[in-house]
């Protein structure tokens, strides 16, 4: 990600809307958006087998029982109008084929398969090939309700 670049178009931007980029409270709103952007965004520079090889450590368990996660808080943005999904609640469940990952992993999936421009019917997807790659299943579930602040 180019923080620099990100830094100077948001001060045009802030230009373009008929700011004044160098008020005492804009002064150093570039640099923390871009901060800010990089931290939010960090998912767009892993593929979905990159981040199940980040928390898709598993455990080999003798059973075929659904393991679920509820209800993990997230937001994203979508990529139509870079506009923030907010009130996200994810549900993951999976049936394991003799592996298991860590339950406090499958809440970071999320949240980093939400840190890029997204839409919520991939959100979901994307979780869904992370935990198949990782625990070698297929048969994995995600469900997700969101607000989007361009809806
Ligand atoms: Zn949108």
């Amino acid at each position: 990600m180019d923080t620099k670049r990100i830094e100077s178009l948001v001060y045009q931007l802030l230009e373009a809307l008929g700011e004044n980029p160098n008020r005492e409270g804009l002064v150093e709103t570039p640099k923390r958006v871009a901060q800010m952007m990089e931290e939010m965004f960090e998912g767009i520079q892993y593929t979905n087998a990159d981040i199940a090889d980040m928390f898709g450590k598993t455990f080999d368990v003798d059973t075929n029982q659904m393991v679920i996660v509820k209800d993990i808080t997230c937001f994203s943005h979508c990529e139509h109008h870079m506009a923030l999904m907010y009130d996200m609640n994810i549900s993951i469940g999976y049936i394991p084929r003799g592996r298991v990952i860590g339950l406090s992993k499958m809440p970071r999936i999320a949240e980093m398969c939400c840190k890029r421009l997204q839409l919520q019917e991939k959100i979901g997807e994307d979780i869904a090939e992370v935990i198949s790659i990782a625990t070698g299943t297929d048969d994995v579930i995600v469900h997700i309700t969101s607000s989007h602040s361009c809806v």
